[in-house]
């Protein structure tokens, strides 16, 4: 396998047996938290169901984590899954943003704005 720079992410900030947790290195807002799975697999739907299970444990961890520390008032959690979605490093991992009041004019539709133009909506 080419190498890939998510098989070698230390130190993290949360780790478990199948899963870790580190600050992504371009932030959309202050705190912003990728998880991975420590095997190699694409993307999320290459997951098994323990690998979920360990990313979800960390999710929990890493949100009480920056809750004490950045106290922010919101999260978006996404993952990008392939090309085509915005995808860019092939080794699987959830975004987990904080989110701050005022941080944007309108922030309604969260990650519906992976499309820009759909991210608010009425009705
Ligand atoms: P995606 O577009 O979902 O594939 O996102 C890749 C993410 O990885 C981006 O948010 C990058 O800022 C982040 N990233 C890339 N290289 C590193 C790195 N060496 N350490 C931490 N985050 C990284
Ligand atoms: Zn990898």
């Amino acid at each position: 396998m080419v190498s890939c720079i998510f098989c070698n992410m230390q130190p993290p900030i949360f780790e478990n047996d199948l899963a870790l947790a580190f600050f992504d290195k371009n932030p959309v807002s202050k705190g912003h938290v990728l998880l991975v799975p420590k095997r190699h697999a694409k993307d999320y739907f290459k997951l098994t169901s323990e690998e979920k299970l360990a990313l979800d444990d960390l999710l929990g961890l890493c949100k009480g984590y920056l809750d004490n520390l950045y106290k922010p008032d919101a999260y978006n959690i996404g993952a990008n899954c392939g090309l085509e979605a915005g995808q860019t490093v092939f080794h699987c991992h959830i975004h987990l943003i904080p989110r701050y009041a005022g941080d944007m004019a309108n922030p309604t539709g969260g990650v519906r704005g992976v499309i820009p133009e759909k991210q608010n909506y009425k009705d």
